[in-house]
Formats: C-alpha cells, structure tokens, sequence
C-alpha cells in the first residue's frame, strides 16, 4: 500500500512524502483508515512502529478539513495526552512535521519547566495539544484551557502511563473532555488496567494489533557478555574503546547509576552524558540534541527518559543493567536497528541478574550469541561453562521491584 491510496489531503502527502515515507507501516495502514471513520481505536504498538503517525496524520486529516480555513476557530480539537516530557516533544515535532503544509497549530506542554510561556501559548489559537498529564490538569486547574470542544483524544503509551502511576490523572483528563469525543488508545501491552480503562471510556473500539513485543528482537543482531558486576564499567570502557564504538545508547536501571556510568567513562576521556528524570527539561534536551548531532558518542540512559528517545540508525544498544521485566528489553533494543535499519545490543548480566536474563530469553526466544572471550567474566564462569550459580543474590535489594515474581519462578530453576 502506497500512502496516495490513504485519500489524505495533498498538503499531508506532500508533507509525508517530503519526510520520505513511501508506504504506511503496519499500524499505519490498519489505524489511519479506522481513524478518518471517526471510529475509536485500541491500538496495540509499541514505540518505533510508526504509531505516532498513525493518529497524528488522520487528526490533521480530519481537522485540516474541518477547522483548517477558519482562521477564527480558537479550541483545542485534538488532545494527545503522553507519560513523559521527551515523547511529548517528539509528538509535537512529528503533528509540526506531517501539518506543515496546513495552518493547523499545535502546542506541547510538560512540567519540570515554567508555565509562562505555555500559558502565553494559550493565548493563541492551539488545534492541538500534546500534554504530559501532571501539567495539562495544573493549568486547566488554573483556568488557561478549555477541552469542551475536543473532537480527539488520543491516550499514548497508557501502559507506560499506569507504570508512572498516572492512571487517576488521565481517568481525571477523560471526564474533563466532551462524551462524544472520538478516542484513541496506544500502549505497547494490554494489562487488565488499560483493557478495563479502554472500556471505560471508549465506545466500540476497532482493536489493532502489530508485532507482538518479542518479534522485533529478532531483527536486531544480540550478545551477551556474562560479566562480573565489579567488572562491568571496564568492560563497558574496553567494548567502546577497543571497537571503536560511538553513538551508544547505554542503559542504567537507575539515575545514580547512570551517573555513576558516565563519571566512569569521562574520567577515562570518553564524552559521556547522563539522560534521567532528576535532569531539568532543557538540561535533557541539550544532552539528547548533542548526542544526535554526534558531539556526544555515548548517552547513558533510564528506561523512562529514554521512552521519548528518537534517533534513527542508531547503531549499538548497551544493556549495562538487565531490566527486570523482560519487554523493557524488547522496548530497548527496539531503539537500535529502527525502519529496517541493521542494530546491534550488547548485554551485561552479573551473576544477579540470570534471572532477568532467563526471562528474556523465554520472551524473546532468539539464541543470543554469548561473548565469552573477555576478561571480566564471573570469578566461576559464564553459565555456559555448565555452572549453576549457588548464590546469585536474586531477590537481593538491588533488583528489587514490582514484578518480584520473576526471581521467585527462577529460584525453582536454579536451586
Ligand atoms: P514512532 O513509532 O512513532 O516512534 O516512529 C518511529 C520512527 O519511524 C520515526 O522516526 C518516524 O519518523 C519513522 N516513520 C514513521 N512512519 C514511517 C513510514 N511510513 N515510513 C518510514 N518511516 C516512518
């Protein structure tokens, strides 16, 4: 299918076409079809399948034709609420992308930053806001917007969403929009939380579904380094210094440890920086601009600050901590190999982690290629020496987390 065959206004052709997009992905060509139906929408797609475009160009679409001509309409038609502050800039740049050649307008407001401008914003005529929840129910609190004349409403990542414990909020922001809004509700998986929010507020939803988590693992070239934890900064220097290595998205299971990472890495001269939620909005901005121009080679990253991280072609992925849940992995190694790009993710797992490590194997059920000529390898072995660990410290407060459960179904395996 070809995006000509969608019947989108030219000014959005052009627009789509000037990006270089030939055919609709998958979510694409199944949502945008749903959505100029007016028809609510459940679709089930995770960052980097293209689901951003699949709401965003059918609302410009419908709100081209609608509202476009009138220079006088001054409402919000189209809502897309997100969980974090780098997936609403990312949002917004892609309605400014695909609506350049209309006259729609649209704002994106998150906190952490002064209200001000945002507010001044206001001011003017806005056809779309894209919000982090936090913010957006703060200034309707304080009078500054209006959502009675919302045509759209669009729950992006609500998985992510009930993770960053914003359920109540976004609960909050649907009662705060007309009933007969059409909505749209993203989220890479369907926990009972999001299935029973979905039918709460949608009506009769089209459900749509692409690549199941696990299979884009398969795309993205894997291995893992069985590593001592004490070892796991120098084998991180070594891998990007000995393979010459730079653009790497790393990932820390934690801020301080993020931090900790890159002080590792600059004292041995490697221009490193640290992107996580104790960071200021533009401090997290400047950090993700100079490692997409490439001033910086290495970024070090959390999981959530990382959700809003776009970077096309980007080459490695370094697990220097192995998440506790397995489709975390999927989501990082996601951010490699992207729109048919090849990608390659290293992976750390200290004896503590074999669990994480078994449980995402079982997820992603891909043979990943073990590096095992290295010199920081457990002080007994990587387990395909044949050890079975006898005290990896599994449940120790170190990995510690909502999903405990995954280290209680591995001490069964390894005792
Ligand atoms: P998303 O899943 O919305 O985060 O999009 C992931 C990446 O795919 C972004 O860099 C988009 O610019 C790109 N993209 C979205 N739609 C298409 C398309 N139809 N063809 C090629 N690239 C696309």
């Amino acid at each position: 299918m070809l995006f000509e065959d969608l019947s989108l206004s030219k000014s959005i052709q052009r627009a789509v076409f000037e990006e270089g997009y030939l055919n609709p992905t998958p979510i694409q060509e199944k949502s945008i079809p749903v959505v100029l139906e007016g028809r609510d929408l459940i679709g089930c797609a995770q960052t980097g399948t293209g689901k951003t475009a699949a709401f965003a160009i059918p609302i410009i679409h419908q709100l081209h034709r609608i509202v476009g001509s009138s220079k006088k309409a001054k409402q919000i038609r189209a809502l897309v609420v997100t969980p974090t502050r780098e997936l609403a800039v990312q949002i917004g740049q892609s309605f400014d992308t695909y609506a350049k050649y209309t006259n729609l307008t649209q704002l994106t407001i998150f906190g952490g930053v002064s209200q001000n401008p945002q507010v001044d914003a206001l001011k003017n005529r806005i056809d779309i806001l894209v919000a982090t929840p936090g913010r957006l129910l703060d200034l309707h609190k304080q009078g500054f917007l209006d959502l009675n004349h919302l045509h759209t409403l669009v729950l992006d990542e609500a998985d992510q969403m009930l993770d960053m414990g914003f359920i109540n909020d976004v609960k909050k922001i649907v009662k705060l929009t007309p009933k007969n809004r059409q909505t749209l509700l993203f989220s890479a998986t369907m926990p009972i939380a999001i299935r029973e929010l979905a039918e709460m507020f949608l009506q009769d939803p089209e459900k749509v579904e692409v690549s199941p988590v696990s299979s884009t693992a398969e795309k993205v070239e894997q291995r893992v380094y069985f590593v001592d934890k004490t070892e796991k900064r120098n084998l991180l220097y070594s891998l990007i210094k000995e393979e010459n290595l730079s653009n790497v998205l790393v990932f820390s299971r934690t801020k301080h440890g993020a931090d900790n990472v890159v002080k590792a890495l600059r004292k041995k001269d490697i221009p490193a920086e640290a992107i996580h939620g104790d960071k200021s909005q533009n401090a997290r901005q400047r950090v993700l601009d100079a490692f997409k121009n490439k001033e910086v080679g290495v970024l070090v990253a959390t999981d959530i600050a990382a959700r809003g991280i776009d970077i096309e072609q980007l080459p490695y992925v370094i697990n220097f901590d192995l998440p506790n849940i397995p489709e975390t992995y999927v989501h990082r190694i996601g951010r490699t190999g992207r729109a048919g790009n090849g990608g390659i993710a290293i992976s750390f797992c200290g004896k503590d982690e074999l669990p994480y490590w078994k449980d995402i194997q079982k997820l992603i059920k891909v043979d990943v290629k073990t590096i095992s000529d290295h010199p920081y390898q457990w002080h007994s072995g990587s387990p395909e020496a044949g050890e079975k660990p006898k005290n990896s410290n599994r449940s120790g407060g170190a990995h510690k987390s909502r999903k405990s459960n995954s280290s209680k179904k591995n001490k069964k395996r390894w005792y």
